[in-house]
């Protein structure tokens, strides 16, 4: 069976991406550094491995962001062993098969939305979950701030 692939781009295309294989994890985020760089209410996005991640393009990065530096879209976030993709930038609406597993900083969101019933809720920044026990371990702190 052929690997699933799933492109896309910013508005005007001068940034394409493609990336391969399912992705590690799908989150929300209502932390307020990704309101501010989003304009909207929350982001959402999906992270993949860098192998699995390919694109042409010109980027600009501010902090743990990237866009076009020509129409200002949102683009892929290359970190250094992982990729964080909007999910709004893929081609394809609505994706196929990306449902987030957690949200983030759910203090701040909006009251007109209602908790994903199926996804992990953080009051702030992911950490791991001992899934037996409920119980966050191991903190793992992303890069949002606040
Ligand atoms: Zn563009
Ligand atoms: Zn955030």
């Amino acid at each position: 069976m052929p690997e699933i692939a799933r492109t896309g781009s910013c508005l005007c295309g001068g940034v394409q991406y493609r990336v391969a294989g399912e992705p590690r994890r799908v989150g929300l985020c209502h932390c307020k550094d990704c309101r501010k760089t989003s304009g909207s209410a929350f982001h959402a996005y999906a992270v993949w491995p860098l192998q699995a991640f390919e694109a042409s393009g010109i980027t600009s990065t501010y902090g743990a962001r990237s866009f076009c530096p020509t129409c200002g879209s949102r683009v892929p976030f290359v970190g250094e062993e992982e990729v964080e993709v909007t999910i709004g930038s893929l081609d394809v609406a609505p994706t196929e098969g990306l449902v987030p597993d957690y949200e983030l900083w759910i203090g701040r969101r909006e009251s007109w939305l209602q908790a994903l019933p199926e996804a992990y809720q953080f009051e702030h920044d992911r950490v791991a979950v001992d899934s037996a026990a409920g119980n966050e371990i191991d903190p793992e702190p992303r890069q949002e701030s606040a």
